[in-house]
């Protein structure tokens, strides 16, 4: 059986179930494991059984509860190389350091593992420096890594590093690829983040978007929206809510700008005109709390569906921040 089910959706964690087949598929974890947990059985869904988590980008609404549930649960995390990077920087922040100073570190280092280099490696200093190699800089660690000595601490490395996963797989943009039973083609969205995607999932013949996170909705984004039974369609702000509202200026700038979110307008005017009115359901996801209400985003979504008679049997929901959605099934 396919089964979507939205366990929460918002600026304060967004988290779907897919299911086809044999395989159940997490995209994103933005909620934290504890509260991840208890949504999924709230929807009949069992945590045991979730074979991968797949992120859409870094924010900390689609990663807050990342590390800690892919290790619960001994899951692997496909992320895009970019995005996983960012997530690393995001957990270890970065000492500012000059690339002389770098240089010398590595230097001081090297010396450090060479004067122990004897067979007492893996000794609490050693482990205490992969901390704090860690803190400094992500990308110097793991060039660092092809000449430390650290099979001794494979063991304490998960404890002590924050960006450690049971498994890492990368994926890209524009390249499908199958998570057991579920085909994935990720495609890019225009979204303030590193490297920020949407999916189109494919299982047993059925065909299911995510595309929240997204400034305005491109050429491309219009392409991979066809021929779905389901749509999870972001419908963040009211624009006038959002220009009257609390936000300070900035961040208005930032979630009206191309690479911030998408209005209930922006996102009725691609349902009006761009979308082939194929999908069977439609959830509008990404409510702002602030700046929008649930039913301006319906009254928006279902005035630009119904101009149109194929639409007339669609069903419309609206994803919640604070519970999950009955799980949609196919
Ligand atoms: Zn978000
Ligand atoms: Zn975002």
């Amino acid at each position: 059986m396919v089964q979507f089910t939205v366990l929460s959706s918002g600026s304060k964690g967004n988290c779907t179930v897919v299911s086809g087949g044999r395989t159940r598929i997490l995209v994103d974890a933005g909620l934290s494991c504890r509260e991840l947990f208890r949504r999924m059985k709230l929807a009949g869904e069992d945590p045991a059984t979730l074979d991968a988590i797949l992120i859409t980008h870094e924010h900390q609404d689609h990663v807050n509860g990342l590390a800690v549930t892919a290790r619960k649960l001994g899951i692997p995390v496909y992320f895009t190389e970019g995005t996983h990077r960012a997530w690393m920087r995001w957990l270890t922040p970065r000492r500012q350091m000059t690339y002389a100073q770098w240089l010398e570190q590595c230097r001081k280092q090297a010396a450090a593992r060479q004067a122990e280099c004897e067979p007492t490696e893996g000794e609490p200093d050693e482990s205490d420096s992969v901390t704090e190699d860690s803190a400094i800089e992500v990308e110097v660690e793991a060039i660092a890594a092809s000449t430390e000595t650290d099979a001794p601490d494979s063991q304490k490395a998960p404890q002590k590093d924050p960006t450690w996963l049971p498994s890492v797989e990368y994926f890209q943009a524009g390249q499908p690829l199958q998570i057991g039973d579920i085909y994935v083609s990720p495609f890019t969205i225009p979204h303030d983040a590193v490297d920020p995607v949407g999916f189109v999932f494919q299982a047993e013949g059925v065909r299911m978007a995510v595309a929240t996170d997204l400034g305005y909705v491109t050429p491309n984004v219009k392409i991979q929206l066809k021929q779905l039974d389901l749509l999870l369609l972001e419908s963040n702000h009211d624009l006038e809510m959002l220009r009257d509202g609390p936000y300070p200026w900035s961040v208005k700038q930032r979630v009206l700008s191309r690479v911030g979110h998408l209005s209930n307008e922006a996102a009725a005017k691609f349902l009006e005109e761009e979308y082939d009115g194929q999908a069977t359901y439609v959830i509008l996801g990404h409510l702002s709390e602030s700046n929008n209400l649930p039913e301006l985003a319906r009254v928006t979504a279902e005035r630009a569906l119904n101009g149109r008679a194929s639409l007339l049997a669609n069903r419309l929901l609206l994803a919640e921040q604070h519970a999950p959605l009955l799980p949609v099934c196919f």
